[in-house]
């Protein structure tokens, strides 16, 4: 396979795929590369609210996966490998370098990596489960868990509010706390300790998730020694969501919390990258917003390869 591009993007979420479809019908040689076991948030959204088309249900993946086919039908490769490093060449190339140690050359790049849980907080199992019974906390992307035994893994006010909310239909609620106690206001800790089907299980840790195409259950570390919940829904409540550019440290600038810093036309301090959705970690994560950025970034890329052309 030819191992060079115009551009690579990095991601297939909402702003990757919208970039990857823009750039591609645009006449733009694109690749893009997405996580093996992670396919964004977008993904597992059971219905996407914002479809217009009649009375059709469509799924994040359904929706997604259509973007994709249309993206193909205009030349876009979609690779599943992780990006670990992107380096300067010694031409005017990037070098991109994956999980699987290829290395692929682009012209331009487009991060659209999304968010990610902070590296040493991920347990065995996690991104393998997301969407499969692995959740983090957000009402609308939760399955109905009628009549169902879940856990809850976290020790703030969210925690708690995703225990009571999944009280209110599931048979059982195991809140797993890393404390000796939970961080949230007075009047609702009461209200998750009155509840008579959440067990608050202090000082525990969660070890890992279990299962190969669901979850079946969740191995947690308690009093020292390892104990297994049989759970089909596990929601996890953590707070250190950080954009995913480990691989890009140093070749573009971030500012002090670590984001990417951009111009209005989502270009990057280095002229042949762009960026866009969540992993700007902007003041709005939004689909619609994520989706807009990629296309913006693509137009970047379009004018600065004509321009290159020219020159
Ligand atoms: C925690 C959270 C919950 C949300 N919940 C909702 C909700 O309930 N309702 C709603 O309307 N919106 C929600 N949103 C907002 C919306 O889903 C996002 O704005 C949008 O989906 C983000 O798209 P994205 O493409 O930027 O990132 P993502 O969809 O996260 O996609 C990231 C992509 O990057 C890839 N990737 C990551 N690292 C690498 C790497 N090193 N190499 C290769 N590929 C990589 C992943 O595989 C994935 O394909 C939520 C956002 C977040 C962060």
């Amino acid at each position: 396979m030819d191992r060079w591009s115009e551009l690579i993007v990095v991601g297939s979420g909402l702003a990757g795929m919208s970039a990857a479809l823009e750039a591609s019908l645009s006449g733009i040689k694109t690749v893009v590369f997405s996580m093996p076991s992670y396919k964004g948030y977008w993904y597992n959204v059971p219905e996407v609210p914002f479809y217009s088309g009649g009375n059709k249900k469509v799924s994040g993946a359904e929706f997604l996966g259509d973007m994709r086919r249309r993206a193909e039908a205009g030349g876009a490769i979609f690779i599943e490998a992780s990006v670990e490093e992107i380096r300067k060449t010694a031409r005017e190339d990037l070098a991109i370098v994956t999980g699987g140690k290829g290395i692929w050359e682009s012209r331009f790049v487009i991060i659209a990596s999304g968010l990610i849980r902070e590296g040493h907080g991920l347990v065995p199992g996690e991104l393998e489960l997301f969407g499969r019974g692995v959740y983090y906390f957000f009402p609308d992307l939760l399955p109905d868990v009628h009549g169902k035994h879940v856990a809850v893994f976290g020790k703030n006010e969210r925690a708690a509010n995703a225990a009571i909310f999944l009280s209110r239909r599931a048979a059982s609620v195991y809140f797993v706390i890393p404390g000796l106690k939970i961080d949230a206001d007075e009047k609702l800790v009461r209200e998750v300790e009155s509840k008579k089907n959440i067990s608050l299980i202090y000082s525990s840790s969660l070890r890992r998730f279990n299962g190969t195409s669901s979850l079946t259950s969740v191995t947690i570390l308690e009093g020292g020694s390892e104990k297994e919940l049989a759970v089909s829904t596990a929601v996890v409540c953590a707070q250190n969501l950080i954009p995913s550019i480990s691989y890009a440290k140093g070749v573009v600038a971030t500012d002090e919390l670590g984001r990417v810093l951009v111009g209005e036309d989502f270009s990057t301090s280095n002229p042949s990258i762009f960026a866009a959705g969540d992993v700007l970690c902007g003041e709005i994560q939004h689909p619609a917003v994520s989706m807009a950025q990629g296309v913006i970034a693509a137009l970047g890329v379009k004018r600065a390869l004509a321009n290159t052309r020219a020159s």
